[in-house]
């Protein structure tokens, strides 16, 4: 075990050495240095903000063994391939390999000349597999999607369930687990099933600031995703259906529209499946439509537009899926399209599924956490990240509400009597009895509790109860009111709840919650990208072609031959020396040595800088 100190030096020459990276990515270093000084880590960290790196250079820094845990086959396919054109040392043992591979790649780590080696979950069930890496030596465990092991999340994979277990197996191995997803009640099962002791905890920001949110009603739904689609024409991107016909039927509208547009759902020929998978990852440009069994193995980097044809089942979902979008930091946009038949669907969905009772209504609640995240009246952001525990963001500046603002009313006395109904029932109940006061309904519940005696009793009979969810639900998502999703559904005030009610201070409320306005402000791009300066656009689509023709020589995605951020910092650069392009973004020894040349002929094949305009 190397110390601390030297150990994190080491990592960052190895950073330069091999990634050709200039610094870490915040938090990285945090991680990394913890994961030296040999402690068990968890890493709750959003999509696109280098999870990977957090153990491929502990990896690298210190020798040994590291055994990758992930459930994504096309994900180890790719890293393995990545490091290796990185010149690191890595080998995948998963079902999609041959027998023979799998078998030289275990033999590759027990004779010790293995950095990294990746590892389906449930590899480590079959005879053999434990007692060869113990054999070896395993120093570390890094468990990617590390959410899998919670019943909670949406990914559930029994398998993740033994890796506490298989821990013990190794000696001294240490576990670092990364996640991007999870809010508290995950996040704590997670430490829970996976570690002994509470391992040591880091939870980056949740923001992913190049991502431009929007949601809208939907109304004509294709023509409505035709649009969006069409403002990048020419990009790759995703848009997910519910249904397996939605996805079909997705694709052929946006075909009729000109895009390369493929389907993909579990319905599906595995070969075609599989074809559309590889063009979607290799070609530049191609429009996937598909259900939620895409994406998760997907790190493509440049995915520039995720849309939802229909609202997809929680907040955590719906941030795993935006967040496959624009993972090079580079802006990228997204666009919930959701209805009222998506909301009873889903509704209906949790009431006749297989859950516990206790299960369901957890479910209920998260679902109702969504459904105002649609109807927010402020920042989308804000509300999203108010979810994952973070407050007091500001607002963005560059989503849907704070571009085209949203039509509100004052709704001040429809806020203090739904406040004053938490406050006076004691801030344990749910929203149905809630409304039930409100409205004036002398339920069972009701006259057990003497509740038709509180001044709020019927103050509220003039309005539906759907509207009085529809307030709740802004309350909420502005942050005026909490729901406790995992205890007993009871909803209270917030500290700032409390402020507005005892100041009488004016709460504004969505007019009409479902509505969006029409018209479409133009848009700003969405942020500016530091580092990058203007760009020769002639000459970027030159690097652009000399890239497409390595990757399909190599049979690579593109990005494993440089990433699109590289490109752009050359073209910017226009360096004319190897050691000039050293200083690219992106650009480390191995890839130097392989595609410096080629790519320093086009560059100084340029003349002189033609004024970037
Ligand atoms: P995650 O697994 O967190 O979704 P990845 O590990 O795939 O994200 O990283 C996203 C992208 O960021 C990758 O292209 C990766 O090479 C790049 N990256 C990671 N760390 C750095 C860094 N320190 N500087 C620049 N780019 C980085
Ligand atoms: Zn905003």
């Amino acid at each position: 075990m190397s110390e601390a100190g030297g150990g994190i030096d080491a990592a960052r020459r190895q950073l330069a050495e091999v990634f050709g990276y200039a610094d870490f990515r915040p938090g990285q270093e945090a991680i990394i240095r913890a994961i030296l000084a040999g402690e068990d880590v968890l890493a709750i960290m959003p999509t696109g903000s280098g999870k990977s790196l957090c153990y491929q250079l502990p990896a690298i820094v210190t020798g040994g063994l590291t055994v990758v845990v992930s459930p994504l086959i096309a994900l180890m396919r790719d890293q393995v391939r990545q490091l290796r054109a990185l010149g690191v040392s890595a080998a995948s043992v998963n079902s999609a390999n041959h027998p023979d591979d799998n078998r030289a790649a275990l033999r590759a780590a027990a004779d010790q000349g293995l950095r990294l080696l990746y590892l389906a979950p449930e590899r480590f069930a079959q005879p053999g597999v434990t007692e060869t890496l113990s054999a070896a030596g395993v120093g570390r465990l890094a468990i990617d999607e590390a959410h899998c092991v919670s019943e909670w999340g949406h990914d559930f994979r029994p398998d993740y369930l033994g890796l506490g277990a298989v821990r013990d197996r190794f000696e001294g191995a240490r576990i670092a687990a990364f996640t991007a997803t999870a809010d508290a009640a995950t996040r704590a099962d997670i430490a829970d099933k996976l570690f002994h002791a509470r391992p040591r905890t880091f939870v980056l920001g949740f923001d992913r600031p190049n991502l431009k949110l929007a949601m809208r009603s939907r109304r004509s739904g294709a023509r409505q995703l035709a649009a969006f689609v069409a403002a990048h024409r020419g990009a790759s991107g995703i848009v997910y259906c519910a249904s397996r016909r939605g996805t079909e039927e997705t694709a052929a509208m946006l075909r009729a529209e000109g895009h390369r547009a493929l389907a993909y759902h579990a319905g599906m020929e595995k070969s075609a499946r599989d074809r559309h998978q590889d063009a979607f990852q290799q070609e530049d440009g191609v429009v996937m439509t598909a259900t939620v069994a895409f994406g998760m193995g997907i790190d493509k980097p440049d995915i520039r537009f995720v849309g939802h044809a229909e609202m997809p089942s929680s907040i955590e979902s719906y941030y795993q899926e935006i967040g496959r979008a624009g993972r090079d930091g580079l802006p990228a946009d997204t666009l919930m399209l959701y209805g009222l038949a998506d909301i009873r669907l889903r509704r209906r969905q949790i009431d006749e599924g297989e859950a516990s009772e206790a299960r369901k209504r957890v479910e209920r609640r998260r679902l109702d956490a969504l459904v105002a995240l649609c109807e927010a009246p402020v920042c989308r952001r804000q509300t999203l990240l108010g979810y994952f525990g973070e407050m007091f963001t500001p607002p963005c500046g560059h989503c849907d509400l704070c571009l085209d603002g949203v039509v509100s009313h004052d709704g001040t006395v429809e806020a203090q009597k739904v406040m004053s109904a938490i406050l006076r029932t004691g801030e344990r109940f749910g929203v149905t009895h809630l409304i039930n006061v409100l409205r004036g309904e002398l339920t069972e519940g009701v006259t057990r509790r003497g509740h038709e005696r509180l001044p709020t009793f019927g103050v509220g009979k003039d309005r539906a109860p759907e509207a009085w969810r529809s307030v709740l639900r802004q309350l909420y998502a502005t942050g005026l009111v909490d729901v406790d999703i995992v205890g007993h559904g009871g909803w209270s005030l917030t500290p700032a709840g409390r402020q507005v009610l005892f100041s009488r201070a004016k709460v504004r409320l969505r007019a009409e919650t479902r509505a969006s306005s029409g018209k479409r402000r133009r848009e700003r791009l969405p942020v500016a990208i530091d580092g990058v300066g203007a760009v020769d656009e002639a000459l970027l689509a030159r690097l652009k072609a000399l890239r497409t023709r390595l990757a399909k020589e190599q049979d690579v995605p593109a990005y494993v031959v440089f990433a699109d951020r590289t490109l752009i910092d050359m073209a910017a650069r226009r360096p004319r020396t190897i050691e000039a392009l050293r200083a690219v973004h992106g650009v480390g020894a191995a890839k130097l040595a392989r595609f410096g040349a080629a790519f320093l002929q086009i560059l100084q094949a340029e003349t002189e800088p033609t004024a970037p305009r």
